[in-house]
């Protein structure tokens, strides 16, 4: 095994896969799944898990199916459905023919919980739910037994065809395994297998109102499609007794659970209950604002599918909680740009700066490289021009000693073109810079001389008649504090929402080849940062979302 081979096989569950297949215990196949519950857009930390899961089959030459976990009608949609394959397939992942459907197993579900009835092994209860929970006990003191309990079989399997047919209503009764309510293990004190939800399901519309509970369907939908390692989050631990139980007393093909830490990350949160908070509430624009930890609000800021997949191979898979800084996946994200994106010129607080020397109504078109990273990227033609934008702040009238950019007698380069010189400038009344006026070296052509003179600044600019007037969109994280969510003592995740985590800059001046882009392309601008076409653009109006700064802030604190 080569040194590399050995990395890749290193994280655990590989170590439980490859074990398996030692012992021939599912005949060496390995299939997986990644099974949303179509009731809200993907995340960040759903990307770990179809990364996980799909990238196990990929490696193992197996199979990674995409599963809709449909079993709750009263928050799920075809809109969450859609966006979810949209993201999956962004990300890069193809699951085959076919997605699957829980609720194509509903006829299925309802069989598995007429065996159970017979076995013995589940009966009809008319505890209401809070009853049900007074009844469950507590970690210190058991539970105690319903007095539905010991209803004969005939009457279980009469009473459960009753609620199939719609004769009772929402929450009159349940359908409950028989497990032990003295069980140190809360999940196994007899848990609702069915409940009645008198509710029109997206796919199945009215056909059904009673309903299969996670812990009974999830176990039996692996086992239907012949899941070998059915892998989820840590909180599901100690359903694992659950999950065995049903698949053993029903006697049917026995996927392994595997639990994994779930993905956090430092201002944010990936809860689907707060994110659809934030969108219902107009905290952001929407499912895919860029603020959003959203794999379409994401990929709207800019991230690429490469950077997200190389971020899960980065923070890996591991048995104990724990959250992963924000700036990693920046950091996964600036190493994956850097290497893709179009350098251009697009000046953000401009100031107008005038060659006087330069012929006026002359225009030069010079080569400016697309990206010094990637010679196969070509180059440009960009326009210049005796009147040009720069940055107010690559000017100063009165500057400290170190100061290598723009003041009063002082020389600096243009990028791909002159070196110029600053001979004057104009104030208003407020005291602000309104024009600076330079000389041009005509020697320097290109950005260079071989002269051995040493000029140490170099600015972006814009040709001034060829500008092309660009919105540019900054964010900052969309929460004030680490760890955003709400704990005991103080109120709602909300109250911890930066008021300042989007700034528009309508003002800024980009050059000509960005006139009419499309969107979700990756730039860096000179000296500014990556940003990133955004659908919002218009012929002639393009409008850019800052993805990510250039200053790494991550590498350092390894
Ligand atoms: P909720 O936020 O309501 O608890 P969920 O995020 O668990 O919901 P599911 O649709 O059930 O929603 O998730 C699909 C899969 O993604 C599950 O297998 C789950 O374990 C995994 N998953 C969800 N959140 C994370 C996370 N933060 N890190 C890693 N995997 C996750
Ligand atoms: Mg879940």
């Amino acid at each position: 095994m080569s040194s590399e081979e050995t990395v890749k096989s290193s994280n655990f569950i590989k170590k439980i896969i490859d074990k398996d297949n030692e012992d021939g215990l599912y005949s060496n196949k390995v299939h997986t799944r990644f099974p949303p519950e179509p009731n809200g857009y993907l995340h960040i930390g759903h990307a770990k898990s179809i990364c996980l899961n799909f990238g196990l089959a990929e490696e193992y030459r197996g199979k990674c199916n995409l599963r809709f976990d449909d079993t709750n009608p009263l928050k799920e949609s075809v809109e969450y459905v859609e966006s979810i394959k949209k993201d999956v397939s962004w990300l890069g992942y193809d699951w085959g023919e076919k997605a699957f459907f829980a609720s194509d197993y509903f006829p299925k579900f309802y069989e598995y919980a007429v065996q159970l009835v017979k076995q013995g092994d589940a009966y009809v209860c008319d505890l209401n739910g809070e009853q049900i929970r007074e009844y469950r006990g507590t970690l210190k003191e058991p539970g105690r037994e319903s007095p539905y309990r010991d209803r004969s079989v005939e009457e279980n399997l009469e009473l459960l065809e009753r609620m199939r047919k719609g004769e009772f209503g929402t929450g009159e009764k349940v359908l409950r395994a028989k497990i032990d309510m003295a069980s140190p293990n809360l999940n196994m004190r007899d848990p609702v297998i069915y409940r009645i939800a008198h509710a029109k399901h997206h796919r199945t519309e009215n056909e059904w109102c009673i309903y299969p509970m996670y812990d009974f369907a999830h176990g039996l939908e692996d086992s239907i499609e012949g899941v070998t390692h059915s892998i989820c989050t840590l909180e599901f631990e100690d359903h694992r007794p659950l999950y065995d139980w049903f698949l053993d007393k029903l006697g049917v093909f026995h996927p392994r659970q595997i639990e994994f830490a779930r993905l956090n990350l430092t201002y944010t949160v990936l809860s689907k209950r707060k994110l659809i908070k934030l969108v219902e509430e107009r905290f952001v624009s929407g499912w895919d604002d860029p603020r959003m930890p959203t794999i379409a609000g994401l990929k709207r800021r800019g991230f690429t599918p490469e950077s997200i997949r190389s971020f899960a191979d980065m923070i890996g898979v591991s048995k104990s909680n724990s959250t992963v800084d924000f700036a990693q996946l920046e950091y996964a994200l600036r190493e994956d740009l850097n290497k893709r994106a179009q350098r251009v010129m697009v000046v953000q607080d401009p100031v107008k700066l005038i060659i006087t020397d330069y012929p006026e109504g002359k225009v030069e078109w010079l080569t400016a490289e697309n990206n010094p990273e990637n010679e196969e990227d070509g180059s440009r033609e960009i326009p210049f021009s005796r009147e040009v934008y720069i940055e107010r702040d690559d000017f100063m009238e009165d500057p400290p000693r170190k100061y290598f950019r723009l003041a009063p007698g002082k020389e600096m380069r243009l990028k791909h073109a002159y070196y110029v010189k600053c001979v004057d400038y104009k104030k208003d009344a407020n005291g602000n810079i309104t024009e600076i006026h330079c000389t041009h070296d005509p020697a320097s052509r290109g950005g260079w001389t071989d002269d051995g003179r040493k000029v140490k600044g170099t600015a972006h600019w814009v040709s001034a008649p060829h500008a092309v007037d660009a919105e540019l969109r900054l964010y900052d994280h969309l929460f004030t504090k680490e760890n955003p969510n709400e704990t005991e003592e103080e109120g709602d995740f909300t109250d911890n929402i930066n008021p300042d985590s989007l700034t528009v800059l309508k003002n800024c001046k980009a050059e000509p080849s960005l006139a009419d882009v499309k969107p979700y392309l990756n730039y860096q601008f000179l000296r500014k940062g990556y940003y990133t076409s955004d659908p919002d653009s218009e012929p002639g109006k393009p409008v850019f979302n800052r993805t990510v700064s250039l200053k790494d802030s991550w590498a350092k604190k390894k």
